[in-house]
């Protein structure tokens, strides 16, 4: 028999101070999570209103999930790529290219997002070494931007405090302005404003040399830099156009906003998108065992492997638990309806947000697609003046959320010249109508209280 755990009360009294993570805060012990709620230790109840950060897609506590991973774990927990194959992974990798658009069927495993987009910036280099244009290195990204913590993933990631703490390991890629559409006052239609915003890739392309250039990573629906940003219709299609032009390869960030987050299986598959390559995580494993995956199209993959292989890899690359985690995922997505619901929930939850705007009109800009919903916290809404910064909304509501028993994701946005208050509700893909009512409920009041405090 296995030793007796330690009691979680001595664990509640004396913190897991030997922790650290990003600031000195603590939090309350998890005890249990079940579909769209997840209890502490000290019996207190919340409404995971962001899926943790946009990853309990399916639902926490899902018992198919749980069979299908202890089914796999009495068979076999590790199995190492480099000695053997395992039927998990190929069975996932072959469902994955399946939902993927265009001839991306090339698979790579890893374990998170951040290990995701640095493995799409190594293959994108690789495959410029591979086709004879070696001076090919530069991915330019967006500002503001979130594409994971390594240093791959952070030199293209728009946040310019974040990338010069790390100088001068991590060099910031060259950005172009996020395409914060919605909030430009000008004359322009917002077709319009499309196509200027993607014309900004081409700019940069020229002014930086576009035999330099190996790629552009942008996500297609925003997630945590923009919260929950949709470009225009027009900006797909010209950035395509763009990238094809130069011989540039198009990477789509869909760490947050794939695996049916916003109602259809890829955020990009809402504009017929053709991403060359495509990265994943979150969703995927849904918070079962961590798991990501770079998709990519075998025109790019092909060259690097005729040149010798591609230079990169993970131990737990393909692990078959967290593949078999993935798989149980993808089937519970079908099952739910998961796309379908998160469009229909995510049409109902937009439309109660909007009626927020009305009895507080410090929130403005609420877009979003399926369960990936956001707004700006503004001081005019007319032209999206920002709230002081030492009011600290964002961490403010999130606290009074929180305090309340909901989780929201809040942050004021770095790098895109004007520090936006934001935040997103981004809940488990299975809530129901009446949860949604729950959830916009205890928004309500949290909002209240935070108008109140800060006298907006
Ligand atoms: N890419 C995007 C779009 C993300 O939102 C995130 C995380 O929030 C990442 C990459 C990094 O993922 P991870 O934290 O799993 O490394």
């Amino acid at each position: 028999m296995h030793a007796k755990a330690p009691s979680p009360i001595a664990r509640t009294e004396q913190p897991a101070s030997h922790l650290f993570y990003g600031s000195r805060q603590r939090r309350p012990l998890v005890e249990r999570a079940e579909g769209i709620y997840v209890w502490t230790q000290d019996g207190r109840r919340f409404i995971d209103g962001s899926s943790g950060p946009m990853v309990a897609n399916i639902g926490h506590g899902n018992r198919n999930v749980i069979a299908a991973m202890q089914r796999q774990m009495e068979k076999a927990t590790f199995a190492y790529r480099l000695h053997f194959e395992n039927e998990p992974a190929e069975e996932l990798a072959r469902l994955l290219s399946q939902k993927m658009p265009g001839d991306l069927d090339r698979v790579f495993f890893v374990s998170g997002g951040s290990e995701a987009v640095e493995s799409a910036i190594k293959l994108a280099r690789q495959w410029a070494v591979a086709t004879g244009q070696p001076k090919r290195w530069k991915v330019i990204c967006r500002m503001p931007s979130y594409h994971g913590g390594t240093m791959g993933a952070l030199a293209v990631t728009g946040d310019l405090a974040l990338t010069e703490t790390f100088a001068p390991q991590t060099l910031a890629m060259p950005a172009i302005p996020a395409p914060t559409a919605y909030r430009d006052r000008d004359n322009l239609s917002m077709e319009q404003r499309g196509i200027r915003y993607a014309d900004m890739l081409e700019e940069k392309i020229l002014a930086e040399g576009p035999e330099s250039v190996a790629a552009f990573i942008m996500e297609p629906i925003g997630g945590a830099a923009t919260a929950a940003l949709v470009p225009p219709d027009s900006y797909f299609a010209r950035i395509r156009e763009i990238c094809d032009q130069y011989g540039i390869l198009l990477i789509h960030d869909e760490v947050m906003s794939g695996a049916a987050r916003t109602g259809k299986y890829l955020g990009g598959d809402h504009w017929a998108c053709r991403p060359d390559i495509i990265t994943m995580s979150k969703g995927i494993g849904s918070g079962y065992a961590p798991l990501g995956a770079m998709i990519a199209s075998r025109r790019v993959v092909e060259p690097v492997l005729d040149m010798g292989g591609f230079q990169h890899g993970y131990t737990y690359a393909g692990n078959p638990l967290a593949c078999a985690a993935g798989l149980a995922v993808l089937d519970e997505m079908e099952l739910l309806g998961c796309e379908e619901n998160a469009a229909a929930m995510g049409d109902l939850l937009i439309a109660e947000l909007q009626g927020l705007t009305e009895r507080f009109p410090f929130i403005a800009g609420v877009r979003g697609k399926g369960l990936l919903i956001g707004a700006d916290m503004v001081a005019d809404p007319q032209d999206f003046t920002p709230l002081p910064k030492d009011k600290h909304a964002n961490q403010r509501l999130l606290d009074l959320a929180y305090e309340r028993g909901l989780i929201v994701y809040s942050r004021r946005i770095r790098g895109d010249g004007l520090g936006l208050d934001n935040f997103i509700l981004a809940p488990p893909l299975i809530i129901t109508k009446e949860q949604v009512g729950e959830m916009v409920g205890v928004l309500g009041d949290s909002l209240e209280a935070l108008a109140k405090e800060l006298d907006l």
